[in-house]
């Protein structure tokens, strides 16, 4: 049995995040989605709920054959605990898979495998860039997956992102 651990903020969850996914279930038996910063939510930076991200990766990740688990876990004040705090929260797991340079550092120092996964289409499968193109009217909903852009316009997360986006000036 090799359960894997894949960790984001899924702001939201991209066909980016959706790729790799559905390479790394070739190497596991089971995955768990870790959606990070959980208590973020209602920022400009970080629009979505952690309820919502769980329905966006389950849904999404249905169409994959892998079997999954998505757990909210919530940032810590202190990194050098960060890792042990995840260990904490989600089910025991043999490797990790990121890009990301601090989450890499901080599981390695935790003697924690850590495997990078490729990036697909960088520029335009990104958070940054899809709430960019929300906030301009611009086309996003291709950049997500079906069910994920399904999601977002059933919780009005475009309206609420230019909302919690707009200033008092
Ligand atoms: P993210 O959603 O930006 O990215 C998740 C993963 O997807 C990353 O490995 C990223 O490289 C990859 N990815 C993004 N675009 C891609 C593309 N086009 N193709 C392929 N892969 C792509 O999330 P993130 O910022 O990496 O999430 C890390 C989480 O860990 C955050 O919530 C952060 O707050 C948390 N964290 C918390 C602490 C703490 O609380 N002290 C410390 C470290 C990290």
């Amino acid at each position: 049995m090799r359960r894997g651990l894949y960790i984001g903020r899924f702001q939201p969850y991209h066909l980016g995040h959706h790729t790799v996914i559905r390479q790394i279930s070739a190497d596991v038996d089971e995955l768990i989605i870790a959606i990070g910063s959980a208590q973020r939510s209602h920022e400009p930076d970080n629009p979505f709920t952690a309820g919502e991200r769980v329905l966006m990766v389950t849904r999404a990740l249905s169409e994959l054959c892998v079997k999954h688990y998505a757990i909210p876990v919530e940032d810590i004040q202190r990194n050098v605990l960060w890792a042990s705090h995840v260990i904490s929260m989600v089910p025991p797991f043999d490797v990790v898979y990121s890009n990301n340079p601090l989450v890499t550092r901080l599981f390695r120092e935790a003697v924690v495998p850590v495997e990078h996964s490729p990036l697909f289409k960088r520029k335009e499968y990104s958070g940054t860039e899809i709430r960019r193109r929300m906030l301009s009217g611009e086309e996003w909903e291709h950049l997500v997956p079906g069910s994920v852009a399904a999601i977002i316009n059933e919780v009005g997360g475009v309206e609420r992102l230019r909302a919690v986006a707009a200033q008092d000036k």
